[in-house]
């Protein structure tokens, strides 16, 4: 036997036990006379003990010879230690050690491997390996596989049947390019790797599946951000013979069970708001709803007074930074240099300090007398003390920047974490009614906002032709924390309105027919109304710890510039390989 007991298990009740450990060396500790190693495994720290009176000098000549991450085996006596450490479990006791065995030796690492590393971020996902030896990182990848289990045990009892699609498929069209792989057997021709299963979910449920899921690796072409992968992996799933009040209680219920499951938190009714609402109000379709800071429009009350920054905008709109009246002018300089970076794209920022004295000051102040800004402040429900941020322009752009001004001042304020103590916030809600189209300015063309796939609401449907940008569909996301964590649709399964649809996106009947064919064909053999959902299940991971980053919860991620780094790829190939597949480069 290796080992007997693991590095996280000896306790007081172990003192006098004989045992053997197997594991890392952290790190040493050389006092002399004595020398404490702290061997880890995956599941803790066990301070092993080589000293004068304790061990025999030729092992504590041995022991000073071990370097960091050194694999060793060691037998010895539990004792109780001198002075404890009360932040590991183990932490009352250590190992004596009579024996000692180098398993195998380690080349000095080159990060350290411990909870704080001084490794950079290129240099840990060159040596991932060694990064997963990290206490954190490991830490996150147990909370991803308890997610997964929770998930599938969850998803198990609502009968759900998992089914594995393909991964050699062709393009499905969710707005992103697809990664393809040449076909050696079919010269010149190309698969492309699933975006999402999305048509063969829609497939198995005209083969009478009912309820799908399946956990499964998505891949897209995109430009990567810390929350983004070009694979990344889904809970994917679709059910038959239902509504969209059917699919939000399944999967609130999803959510609410992982939460308790792996949070030991118990989530309320999930609230719910119209996308037309979420962009009015916050600026954005997934609202950070850990505060408030609602937008309030003030057009009626500041226009038509002279100021022409506000008379000329389509939009005045602005938040409440409760309790900022006494913000500096440097501090307002900085939200002003904030909001007019490049990429949040504002003119500038007008201000109103709601002073504790009951006046009021603001930027605009030659335009505005006091009891103006006072029917402001009121259209805020302002207290003295409270300072507004306000914007003016062009609506869908003023509100954009709106929305990245509230999330900076949720941030500056603290609104957005949680203090040292206290219970950790989540604010989940469903963002409904998405628009079925969003115009593409650059290819003067509908793309589906969603994908093709999604029906329109009834109500709107003799808009398609006539008003199509009107037109809603039944297409939901779930929110949580400001982050998208999944979204959904209620999909077509009329052939004939399936046809509108991708005409509507420009397609002609020979286009249409020749990449969804398959599906239309599928449709006229009896498919029951359907719909599903998908959640990112890195990001989950992600947002169930109150990270940013979902790199962190990936074994093997790749860095921004799509590269794993490790296995040094992408990477060419041989031109016998390129030849095989008909590419060769002439
Ligand atoms: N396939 C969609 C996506 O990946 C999700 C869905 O509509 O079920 O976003």
């Amino acid at each position: 036997m290796y080992r007997t007991y693991t590095c996280g298990e000896l306790r007081k009740e172990h003192i006098g036990t004989s045992v053997t450990l197997a594991g890392w060396a952290q790190k040493n500790r050389d006092k002399g006379g004595r020398l404490w190693i702290d061997l880890r495994d995956r599941y803790g720290l066990t301070q092993l003990m080589f000293g004068e009176g304790v061990t025999k000098e030729e092992l504590l000549e041995e022991a000073r010879k071990i370097g960091r991450e050194f694999v060793l085996q060691a037998e010895g006596i539990v004792i109780e230690r001198e002075s404890k450490n009360p932040n590991i479990p183990t932490g009352d006791i250590e190992i004596h050690v009579d024996r000692l065995t180098i398993l195998n030796k380690s080349e000095v690492p080159p990060f350290l491997i411990e909870d704080e590393t001084d490794g950079g971020e290129e240099l840990r996902m060159q040596y991932r390996y060694l990064d997963l030896r990290r206490t954190p990182v490991r830490k996150n990848l147990q909370l991803r596989h308890r997610l997964l289990q929770a998930t599938r045990s969850y998803l198990d009892s609502e009968e759900f049947i998992e089914v594995e699609t393909p991964y050699l498929i062709k393009s499905t069209p969710e707005g992103a390019r697809d990664f393809v792989v040449p076909s050696r057997m079919n010269a010149g021709q190309f698969y492309a790797l699933p975006q999402s299963p999305q048509t063969f979910k829609q497939l198995l449920m005209v083969a009478g599946f009912d309820k799908y899921f399946q956990v499964v690796r998505c891949f897209r072409d995109e430009d990567l951000r810390a929350d983004r992968q070009p694979e990344f992996t889904q809970i994917d799933c679709e059910m038959a013979f239902v509504n969209q009040e059917d699919v939000l209680q399944v999967f609130e219920g999803f959510a609410k069970h992982v939460y308790k499951e792996l949070k030991g938190i118990d989530l309320e009714q999930f609230p719910r708001m119209t996308y037309d609402d979420a962009i009015r109000l916050y600026g954005s379709d997934k609202p950070d709803l850990r505060f408030g800071m609602e937008f309030k429009e003030i057009n009626d009350l500041t226009q038509s007074n002279g100021f022409v920054v506000f008379d000329s905008a389509e939009l005045v709109v602005g938040i409440n930074a409760s309790g900022c009246a006494e913000y500096t002018r440097k501090q307002l300089d900085s939200l002003t240099d904030f909001v007019r970076k490049p990429q949040i794209g504002a003119k500038g920022l007008i201000y109103l300090k709601c002073n504790v004295d009951g006046t009021f000051k603001s930027s605009v102040d030659k335009f505005f007398s006091q009891e103006d800004l006072k029917t402001w402040a009121e259209r805020f429900d302002a207290e003295p003390g409270d300072l507004l941020l306000i914007l003016a322009g062009e609506t869908d752009k003023t509100r954009k920047a709106l929305n990245e001004l509230r999330l900076e001042m949720g941030d500056q304020l603290n609104l957005r974490t949680e203090k040292e103590g206290e219970p950790i916030k989540v604010a989940p809600l469903w963002v409904l009614d998405f628009p079925l189209l969003e115009w593409d300015e650059e290819t003067k063309r509908y793309h589906a906002m969603h994908h093709p796939f999604t029906s329109p609401k009834s109500e709107d449907i003799d808009k398609m032709e006539t008003d199509p940008g009107a037109v809603r569909a039944n297409a939901y996301d779930l929110v949580i924390n400001g982050v998208e964590a999944g979204g959904g649709s209620i999909r077509i399964h009329d052939s004939k309105l399936q046809a509108r649809m991708f005409k509507l996106l420009g397609f002609t009947e020979e286009e249409a027919k020749a990449q969804f064919g398959f599906l239309m064909e599928a449709f006229e053999y009896g498919a029951p109304p359907h719909g599903g959902i998908a959640l990112g299940f890195d990001r989950l991971c992600a947002i169930l710890s109150g990270q940013e980053s979902i790199r962190d919860f990936i074994a093997f991620p790749k860095n921004n510039r799509g590269r794993d780094v490790m296995i040094n790829s992408p990477s060419i190939i041989s031109t016998d390989q390129l030849n095989e597949l008909g590419l060769s480069l002439k």
